[in-house]
Formats: structure tokens, C-alpha cells, sequence
């Protein structure tokens, strides 16, 4: 088939983020066209399930009618004002409508802070650069710390900005750039499937898996603050995505680490920064933010991806009025947050942002994640008989395939095998969309996506499963 023309334009001007340009000018790439709910289609007007709504970010489908018309009335009356200097209406309201959601009544524990103010910014990665300054100047002004430094967990990924980069823990992205970033501790990962310890999952008590979860983990992160502590410092925050480890490969946490380290990290006195960048808004769990499901509210709260639905780069960091009140001063004692972008606080951006948080709370969405959840839950077990199968592991409308060599002893593909890759290209050859972390296939579709959709996602990667690991390894 002749390339489509915007294919060969593509390939003669772009080079696209996290992708080996080499392999992508071997074949035509998929130029989408149109979108509407779960399903998108291509040049050829061929159609495919988007199983990872377009890199995590799109809640509600494409296309939403609710959505549309929000930025469409918006962009009657104005696009685009700076938010420096300036106050705009859909930005207000989307303030006080994520501080409401923020802080409902989410059966958190005694003590916990209220998160009051919004910062905005583009994406993910600003988001957490935002808190990751804001707690390192809190740190520093409240004499918590001289030279504060940051705790991450392994295989961490806060996003692509230096800061973020220094955050992260994950060497195949972030060790080239060793040279140019801060010093940022880490603790091993409560990776249940490959745990050190025990490969017990402490959620499961069967006796095949008798043996007992300690939280040695979690000890590891009082560890390192006793380290901290005796260098007679200490740091400015624990930095963790709570629940699930998106780009470390959909690691699920055990119910109880996040409780526990959160515990740690205020008992030496120290905040938590709670990245749910690809967890929070409904995602990857019951309630609308992750951290509440372990009863903990974070003193940063960072989000992006699903917050404008999907549709414009919007973020947020939402942080408490003790953190907000240390910036304020005198002007000449420049106390002053020195951090925004052109486009912090866009009229669009909070607008469809506005929208989607509405549509979040309605029932018919509520509904709708919880029958995903179901339906992702039952239709991924036939999964279980291919033996390239290792692990499969759920949070909320969130599934993830872990390939393995060998399931009896877990061995992995290495990552120039391109298990996860192929297996990706031949799902798209069935009309399902999604990108690996190198071995983990990722299942995240829209929560309008139906039943009969979720029954062809599982079907297709079963076969492709079959097609490129089982017949032909
Ligand atoms: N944090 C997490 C947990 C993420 O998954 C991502 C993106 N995958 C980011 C931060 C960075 O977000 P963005 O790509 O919007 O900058």
C-alpha cells in the first residue's frame, strides 16, 4: 500500500519523544484521524481500541460532547490570558473545584493536612517540578533541613524536566544525564512479584504463599532516614506514586507500604509528595485519588494527564496552606515563589479540566470505572494459560502483563528482545492500541469502554502473546 502523504511528512520532518527514530522510518506510521469514546482510526479509516487512552491521559473518550462544547464556549470569549498578573474564570473554578475534591470526605486518618492552594503548570513533569522546589524552599525555611535532598523509590518516573529526572530511578532513561542532575536518594520498591524477601504477595494469604510479609521495604525507608539523620541532615520529601508505579512497569503496591512510609516520612519530620500524575482522577483506584485509599493526604498532591480529560496539557500542585503561608513576605524579602509558565493557569486547559472533574462525579462514571474495573478483572484471567505470562496485576482501571521468558522462575526478556514491543505491533495489526514498558503490556482504556471491547483487548493479546512469544521465540 502507497504511504499516506501526512505518514511521509511525519517521517520527513519529526522525531518523536521515547521512540528509536531508526525502527520508526521502517514502516508507515498510524496517523489518527478521529476519535469517539475508546476507538480511534487511522489514515486508511481503520479503527482501534485505545487501550492505553493515548499515553494515560484520557478518562471519559474521545470526542466527549460535554467536553467539546466546554472549550468551544471558551474559546468564544477568550483562549488565552497569563496568569501572571491576571486572574481568569475557568481557572478559579477549577481551583476551588479541586480543592473540594481533594479534600471530600475520604475516610483519611486523624491529622492528616488539608490541601488548600493550586498551582498550575503544563504537564506532569512541572507538576512535580513545582513540588519538588516548593518543598525543598519549605524544607530550608522552616530550618527542616540545611541542604535538603529527596527520597525516591526504584524504578521511579516523575517525568522528563531536570528536576523530575533527578527524582527518578529508572537508569535506562535517566543515568545518561547523571552528569547534569541532583542527588536524590532511593529505596527499593515494594515490587511484590520480584521481591527480594519473599515473592509472597502480602495481599494474598494462601498457603502456597505462606511466607509472611515483614514491610522489609517499607523498614528501608526508616533506614534511610536514620542515614539521613546521623549526616546530621534531612529530606525535604519522600516522592512516591502512590499505589501503583506507572513507568516502572505497573508495579502494585501491597495494601499497607504507603501508610507505613508515610508514617516515616512525617515521623522524622520530613513531607510527601504524592505523584499521581497517571494514578489520581479515578484511575487507579475505588476513590478518585490513590493516597486516599491508604487514608493518607499527601503535602503535594501532583496531577496532569487525565485532569483536562485528556485533551489539553494541563497540571496541577495542590499543597497546604502551611507550605503556602512560608512564601509570604514583605516584597523586598523575596519570598516570593519565582516559578510559572506562559500557559500556567489557560483558560482552555481549565476549561475542558473543569469539565472533567465534573463528569468524574457523575454516576453514570462512577459506574462506568467500576464495571471497567470488573470487566478488565474477568476477561485478563484466560491470560493465565500462556505460559510467557508471569504476572498479572490490577489497580482500579489499571491492568498490566508482565512477559517472562520462564513462569515457573520468572526469568524476564531482555529488553533487546522486545518482547513487549512486538507484542504491542501485533495487537495493532488487531486493532488495539497500547505502548509496553518494556516487558509489561499495558491495559488502561477509557471508563466508557464496553464490555464487548475490553472481551476483544484480552482476545487480542492473547493471540498476540501466542503469535510472537509462544510459536515464535
Ligand atoms: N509522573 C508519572 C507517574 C507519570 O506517569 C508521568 C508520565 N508518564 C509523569 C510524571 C510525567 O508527565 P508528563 O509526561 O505529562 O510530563
Amino acid at each position: 500500500m502507497k504511504k499516506h502523504p501526512l505518514a511521509k511528512l511525519d517521517q520527513r520532518h519529526l522525531w518523536h519523544p521515547f521512540t528509536q527514530m531508526r525502527d520508526w522510518l521502517k514502516n508507515e506510521p498510524l496517523v489518527i484521524q478521529r476519535g469517539k469514546g475508546a476507538i480511534l482510526w487511522d489514515q486508511h479509516d481503520r479503527e482501534y481500541i485505545d487501550a492505553n487512552s493515548s499515553i494515560w491521559t484520557n478518562l471519559h473518550g474521545h470526542n466527549h460532547p460535554k467536553i467539546n462544547a466546554a472549550i468551544r464556549r471558551q474559546l468564544d470569549r477568550v483562549a488565552h490570558t497569563s496568569a501572571l498578573g491576571l486572574a481568569n474564570e475557568p481557572a478559579a473554578l477549577l481551583g476551588q473545584a479541586l480543592v473540594k475534591l481533594a479534600n471530600r470526605r475520604t475516610g483519611l486518618a486523624k491529622g492528616q493536612p488539608r490541601l488548600t492552594k493550586v498551582f498550575y503548570s503544563d504537564d506532569g513533569s512541572t507538576a512535580v517540578e513545582v513540588a519538588l522546589k516548593l518543598a525543598f524552599e519549605f524544607a530550608r525555611r522552616t530550618g527542616r533541613a540545611r541542604n535538603p535532598r529527596f527520597l525516591s523509590v526504584d524504578g521511579a518516573y516523575h517525568g522528563d524536566t531536570v528536576g523530575a529526572v533527578s527524582a527518578g530511578q529508572i537508569d535506562l532513561f535517566h543515568k545518561t544525564y547523571s552528569g547534569m542532575l541532583f542527588k536524590t536518594d532511593k529505596v527499593m520498591s515494594p515490587y511484590c512479584y520480584r521481591c527480594p524477601f519473599n515473592k509472597a504477595n502480602p495481599e494474598r494469604d494462601d498457603a502456597r504463599n505462606a511466607r509472611k510479609c515483614n514491610f522489609e521495604c517499607a523498614d528501608k525507608v526508616e533506614e534511610r532516614f536514620a542515614v539521613r539523620k546521623k549526616h546530621g541532615s534531612n529530606y525535604a520529601a519522600m516522592i512516591v506514586e502512590p499505589g501503583l508505579q506507572g513507568p516502572a512497569g505497573m508495579i502494585a503496591q501491597p495494601k499497607g507500604w504507603l501508610e507505613r512510609v508515610a508514617q516515616v516520612t512525617r515521623g522524622h519530620g520530613s513531607q510527601l509528595i504524592a505523584d499521581e500524575v497517571m494514578t489520581g482522577l479515578g484511575r487507579a483506584s475505588n476513590r478518585l485519588f490513590t493516597s486516599h485509599d491508604a487514608a493518607v493526604q499527601p503535602d503535594y498532591l501532583c496531577l496532569a494527564k487525565g485532569l483536562s480529560g485528556g485533551y489539553l496539557p494541563m497540571a496541577s500542585t495542590l499543597t497546604t496552606q502551611n507550605v503556602f503561608d512560608a512564601f509570604l513576605g514583605d516584597y523586598s524579602e523575596f519570598k516570593t515563589f519565582f516559578h510559572g509558565h506562559s500557559y500556567t493557569g489557560n483558560q482552555l486547559g481549565s476549561a475542558a479540566s473543569l469539565a472533567s472533574v465534573g463528569l468524574l462525579q457523575t454516576k453514570a462514571t462512577t459506574t462506568n470505572r467500576k464495571k471497567l474495573a470488573n470487566n478488565l478483572k474477568s476477561e485478563s484471567k484466560r491470560l493465565w494459560a500462556l505460559p510467557e505470562v508471569g504476572d498479572i496485576r490490577q489497580a482500579g482501571c489499571v491492568l498490566a502483563v508482565e512477559l517472562v521468558r520462564n513462569w515457573q522462575n520468572r526469568e524476564p526478556f531482555t529488553l533487546a528482545e522486545q518482547a513487549g514491543i512486538r507484542v504491542c505491533n501485533a495487537l495493532a495489526k488487531r486493532g488495539v492500541l497500547t505502548r509496553p514498558i518494556g516487558n509489561v503490556i499495558v491495559i488502561m482504556p477509557p471508563f466508557c469502554t464496553t464490555q464487548r471491547h475490553v472481551k476483544k483487548i484480552f482476545s487480542a493479546l492473547h493471540d498476540s502473546i501466542e503469535e510472537v512469544l509462544t510459536r515464535n521465540m
